[in-house]
């Protein structure tokens, strides 16, 4: 499977570097990814150039002006959702996958592993980014999907958000990660209950996290400035390792991420540690 992100943006220098690196470059170079960076200013008409305009009502800062926002769009094809919809209902069967876009936004549905996974299967997506006070909002009325926030606290901009959407999406994507199964088995990941049941065969890197954090990961070597590794996973013991890395997990949830354990899927074993830890279910 291949997916397209197109980033819509007054910065497209901003995301110099950003994706150059790591598992993204590696992406990309082997044609699993396409990131493609649209600079709003080329869609302006005046000689300044100008993306941005004072709020009607009067008030602090600017807004991003409607005009440029959607001839960018335009020229990427996508149409406002009205339009959108009837050309679905036009074409009736075949429809290709439409793209999703998405406003990145401080107001927006938060932005999780679980909305990553659901982004993960879509062909493409485009993002666009704010700036100033925002954009005008007829632009998420008429043409956005949805609107993403990275977490409740104002940035400057989409950008950084964006480039979080899509290093977060984009390693879900089959073949991305070197191994398959990795991103299911990390902090948030689903693919778990099966695994945390199982009880012999070597471990695997991830055990699973079935809705829960990740376990403290370990390397060489064994005693850093003093402090071990713990004994338990250099000894070979995978039934040991296993036990040890899912209490691991609930200890890490229950002191960090509490809210997480009404959702997650929790065996026998695990609500009996979780007891013992002083768990009371709300
Ligand atoms: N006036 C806006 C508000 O109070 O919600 C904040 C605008 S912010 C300074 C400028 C742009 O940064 C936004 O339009 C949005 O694209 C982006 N942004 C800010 N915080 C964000 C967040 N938590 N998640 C996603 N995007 C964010």
């Amino acid at each position: 499977m291949r997916m397209r992100f197109d980033i819509v943006t007054i910065f497209p220098g901003f995301f110099a570097g950003i994706f150059e690196h790591g598992i993204v470059r590696r992406a990309q170079a082997e044609g699993l990814v396409t990131v493609n960076l649209h600079d709003l200013r080329n869609f302006t008409h005046d000689r300044h150039r100008t993306v941005d305009d004072r709020p009607f009502g009067g008030g602090e800062g600017m807004v991003l002006k409607p005009e440029p926002l959607a001839e960018a769009l335009a020229s990427l094809g996508i149409a406002s959702k009205t339009n959108r919809a009837l050309q679905a209902v036009q074409a009736a069967s075949a429809v290709p996958q439409v793209p999703q876009v998405v406003l990145l936004s401080a107001q927006g549905r938060p932005f999780t592993q679980a909305v990553a996974r659901e982004f993960a299967t879509l062909d493409r997506i485009v993002l666009v980014c704010g700036r100033y006070e925002g954009v005008d909002e007829r632009i998420n009325e008429l043409y956005c999907d949805s609107e993403l926030s990275i977490g409740d606290y104002v940035l400057s901009g989409g950008e950084l958000a964006a480039a979080v959407v899509v290093d977060a999406v984009m390693r879900l994507i089959p073949g991305v990660l070197g191994n398959e199964a990795s991103g299911e088995f990390e902090s948030f990941g689903v693919a778990d209950i099966e695994i945390s049941a199982a009880t012999d065969g070597v471990p695997r890197s991830q055990h699973g996290a079935g809705g829960l954090l990740d376990y403290p990961h370990f390397t060489r070597p064994a005693e850093f400035q003093g402090v071990a590794a713990p004994q338990v996973l250099l000894n070979g013991d995978h039934q040991q390792i296993r036990r040890w890395r899912r209490e691991q997990q609930l200890r890490k949830t229950l002191a960090n991420r509490p809210d997480l354990l009404a959702q997650a899927a929790l065996s026998e074993e695990d609500r009996r540690i979780l007891d013992f830890l002083g768990w009371r279910k709300q």
